[in-house]
């Protein structure tokens, strides 16, 4: 084999480790990778306020204008932070920098940045760990792998706790089960101690806590937008159809992410959630209500702190109780499975409401209707009883064959499914989603196993990672996703990846285009509403002549 040209000999050249110790520098901050700061209209509102919020800054200037004790906050949060959590505390100490996570973030593999690997992201914190908190860094500082607080560091802490999408790929590789988003999660808490916020999802921690959605919609643009959808379901299928929006004794609260009332792809999604739900109802007697206060599944506070989560989760299930509904369906959004399946319990009480706390003890679809009965929801349930997800319900009603479904109505479609982060590696819903798709779809086809399921890769965007200041680091994170897409669309034909995630839908269409892939975008429940017979208004499976997107689901037509 002949010599490789010195010209196109890869060079990697890593910093042993007191470099690494060095805090990169205002310069070093890049367009495209840097998080703008939140202004104070995000952060010093009746609604959210965060201490020293009413302070303008720029990422981009020299001067972050910290306020003049900054130093003695970040080290009361990071010291009450060891003291109140021991995964932390834990996490700070228990790494032996095996690497076995370097490579397994996206924004590494996209970016080659070696801060960028796990490990590292974590050192940068728990560097200031052993310099304030050990024995050994007090002692033997950068030997210990010790350094002390400037505004440098803090700098780099939120140049690169803003490039982790909170996905927790790193924590599914590491021998000790170091969970690196938490660790990213509560130092994103201390720097919000001192003003330092990432405006991004402050702009929709603010919105939905004044309107009850990330983006602000008002109640009537709410209910407005689904009016919208009723009417387009009409020219489709032909059959008037209804909803409930705040109905006080409802059997469900629907809650799904706000851009499902009007974005696209996820507008598809919202039309397949109507039809179900009319079909339950006039099937089964099945009541479900939307709410114009608890009108956002989703939650960016999770991706900011502790508190900011409990405010928006809180609301759900405050609406919840006061309109005294059975159960709560939630909708296609990743990181709202996990908020309310592993946060409700800590950040709420236990259900007060009979009706609730009945069906919370025993989901059992009979307490609804005789004919449901023995449908008992616990069997599909990935988290706490009084939730379920729209696809682990829709799971158990084609099981118990409680619904009639025309698969030949997608025949148009070639699917692959993408397991977003919070719903796969977070609740552990693998299956459902593919048996759901794998019934209502005749042509379905998952990508290579070493980035589905728990493996997932992230699409590079949650976390708070969707700001578009971020674009660059966007489009370099998501290409491991889009390498294996690009493979099932090569060898199977697929047109159609299907996500239920609305961080996926917002982020892949420009995904896919930027890495020039010709596929779709769209969310699982628009095959199940494109393939859902609505039996109890009289429809027979070869009535419906267009898909929820207008499309002519036979060729001939
Ligand atoms: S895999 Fe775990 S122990 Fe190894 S470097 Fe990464 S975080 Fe540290
Ligand atoms: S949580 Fe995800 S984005 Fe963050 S360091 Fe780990 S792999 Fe990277």
């Amino acid at each position: 084999m002949s010599e490789v040209p010195e010209e196109l000999k890869i060079k990697q050249k890593f910093p042993n480790w007191y470099d690494w110790l060095k805090p990169i520098k205002q310069k070093d901050l890049k367009h495209g990778f840097a998080s703008y700061i939140a202004l104070p209209k995000q952060v010093d509102s009746e609604f959210f306020k965060m201490p020293f919020g009413d302070v303008e800054r720029d990422v981009f200037s020299e001067d972050w204008k910290l306020p003049e004790n900054w130093k003695e906050i970040i080290l009361d949060a990071f010291k009450e932070t060891l003291e109140k959590n021991r995964a932390f505390k834990v996490f700070m100490d228990i790494c032996v920098r095996c690497g076995a996570c370097a490579d397994k973030c996206h924004y590494y593999i996209g970016t080659g940045d070696p801060k960028n690997m796990p490990v590292m992201r974590a050192e940068t914190v728990r560097s200031v760990y052993r310099y304030y908190f050990t024995i050994g860094g007090k002692l033997f500082g950068k030997w210990a792998g010790a350094r002390p607080l400037d505004e440098n560091v803090i700098k780099e802490w939120y140049y690169y706790l803003y490039q982790c999408s909170l996905c927790r790929r790193c924590s599914l590789f590491c021998p000790y089960g170091i969970d690196t988003a938490e660790v990213v999660w509560w130092a994103r808490r201390m720097l919000s101690r001192i003003g330092l916020n990432q405006r991004f999802m402050c702009i929709s921690i603010e919105a939905s806590a004044r309107t009850g959605n990330h983006l602000g919609l008002y109640a009537g643009g709410m209910a407005g937008s689904i009016e919208q959808g009723l009417s387009e379901l009409k020219d489709i299928t032909g059959f008037d159809l209804h909803t409930y929006i705040n109905k006080p004794g409802a059997d469900v609260l629907f809650v799904a992410p706000s851009a499902d009332y009007f974005a696209t792809p996820h507008w598809y999604v919202m039309l397949g959630y109507l039809l179900l739900f009319n079909e339950l109802e006039e099937r089964y007697g099945l009541t479900v209500t939307w709410s114009t206060y608890a009108s956002e599944g989703g939650n960016f506070g999770t991706f900011h702190s502790y508190e900011a989560a409990q405010l928006l989760n809180s609301k759900i299930y405050k609406e919840a109780e006061r309109l005294g509904v059975k159960f709560i369906i939630g909708g296609e959004c990743g990181h709202m499975w996990r908020d309310k399946h592993q946060f409700i319990n800590t950040m709420n009480n236990p259900p007060k409401h009979a009706e609730w706390r009945k069906f919370w003890d025993d989901p059992d679809l009979g307490q609804i209707s005789e004919k449901l009965k023995g449908i008992n929801l616990g069997e599909f349930i990935s988290g706490e009883h009084g939730w379920i997800h729209i696809l682990e319900l829709v799971a158990a009603l084609i099981k118990h064959k409680k619904i009639d479904i025309d698969p030949s109505r997608n025949d148009h479609w070639k699917a692959t499914y993408h397991d977003p982060c919070n719903v796969a590696r977070g609740m552990g819903m693998l299956e459902e989603p593919r048996y759901v798709l794998r019934n209502v779809m005749n042509y379905f086809y998952d990508m290579p196993e070493h980035c589905i399921r728990e493996k997932t890769y992230c699409c590079a965007a949650g976390g708070g990672m969707l700001a578009e200041e971020l674009m660059e680091l966007r489009m370099r994170g998501v290409m491991p996703r889009m390498m294996a897409l690009r493979y099932v669309v090569k060898k199977y034909g697929v047109n159609i990846m299907l996500t239920p995630c609305a961080i996926d839908k917002a982020q892949f269409p420009v995904a896919v285009e930027y890495w020039k892939i010709p596929v779709e975008i769209g969310g699982p429940m628009e095959m199940v509403g494109n393939a859902l017979v609505l039996t109890a208004f009289g429809e027979k499976p070869e009535d419906r002549k267009y898909d929820l997107r207008g499309t002519p689901i036979r060729e001939e037509e």
